[in-house]
């Protein structure tokens, strides 16, 4: 099919594309991944589109006093490739490669993913995993609003009409910090029937000081299992400890849909078994930067 009719506006800078989202009532432009299919199975019938791939000012990664920034127009690929991001954020680059396939990395913006909020989709998981916050933009000013309190339902955020998302802000990871990201596809590119984002960081002696275990296609947004980073909290990360942690990540933490690709029992075992995984492989992480 194809989408019902539209105006179309390309600005060539931020300024100008606030001014006509707000003018015009219309919906931002970025990768054109999921909004171009989503109008042309006419699920979407914005009146006017605002492009934002001629605003430069919006892609680009930079680094400065600990916090990495990410424009929101910058690519998947771009992120997948940046060696900053390897080094500074190896959570994010391990993600990378998760989604979707390369023509759609090639497109997708980290800010339309964001945006978007698919409760399937890595990045909302993993910049919570981060602590990352997300700086917002209007003709109003701009503000800051924690990955925490960003995603608020399914495919629905804490932006208002007229906002735009311009950069994600990691902050520096501490010492002895480990992570891991895994996830189960039915085939490698679909989206993912359970993931997880892992984050540990270990205290002088070796016992978890913080963690953030982060789930994916398991709710209406990325889930956080909060008693199972309770449980973890101040413990030596011996396979007991993260056994009984991923159970709870599999039970108490979350409560999966049921749906054409998955039922709500085979998430469970699923967020289980790759909870376990994560958090072994960033145990082991984070004690190999402790030597
Ligand atoms: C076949 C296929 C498989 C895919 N598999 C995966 C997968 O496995 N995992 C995954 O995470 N994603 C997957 N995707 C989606 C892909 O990652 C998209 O890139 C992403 O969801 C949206 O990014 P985009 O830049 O294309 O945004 P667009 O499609 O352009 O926009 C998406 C939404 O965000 C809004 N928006 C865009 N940018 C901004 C901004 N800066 N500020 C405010 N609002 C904004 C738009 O108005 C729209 O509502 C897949 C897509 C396809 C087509």
């Amino acid at each position: 099919m194809k989408p019902p009719p539209f105006r179309y506006f390309r600005p060539r800078s931020l300024e100008e594309a606030l001014a006509q989202l707000e003018r015009e009532e219309a919906k931002p432009l970025a990768g054109g991944q999921s909004l171009i299919p989503a109008m042309n199975f006419r699920l979407a019938s914005p009146g006017a589109l605002v492009d934002l791939n001629e605003v430069q000012e919006l892609a680009g990664i930079s680094d400065a006093n600990g916090t990495v920034r990410i424009g929101a127009m910058t690519r998947h690929a771009a992120v997948e490739r940046d060696a900053r991001i390897a080094n500074r954020v190896p959570l994010l680059r391990e993600t990378m490669p998760h989604i979707a396939h390369p023509q759609i990395r090639s497109r997708g913006t980290i800010g339309g993913s964001l945006a978007h909020a698919d409760p399937a989709a890595e990045l909302p998981a993993v910049i919570l995993a981060l602590d990352a916050s997300l700086v917002i933009r209007s003709t109003g000013g701009e503000r800051r609003v924690e990955a925490g309190d960003f995603f608020t339902g399914l495919f629905a955020t804490a932006l208002e009409p007229g906002e735009l998302v311009t950069a994600v802000e990691i902050p520096a990871a501490p010492a002895r910090t480990g992570w891991a990201f895994e996830e189960f596809a039915r085939r490698h590119g679909d989206y993912a029937l359970v993931g997880v984002a892992v984050r540990v960081t270990l205290d002088p002696k070796g016992r978890c000081e913080s963690c953030r275990i982060v789930l994916l296609s398991v709710g209406d947004g990325p889930v956080m299992a909060r008693s199972a980073m309770r449980s973890l909290e101040g413990v030596d990360l011996a396979p007991d400890a993260i056994r009984e942690a991923a159970d709870r990540a599999g039970s108490a933490d979350i409560d999966p849909p049921a749906d054409i690709h998955a039922s709500a029992v085979y998430r469970r075992q699923l967020a289980r078994v790759l909870t376990r995984r994560a958090l072994t492989r960033a145990a082991a992480r984070a004690s190999e930067t402790r030597q």
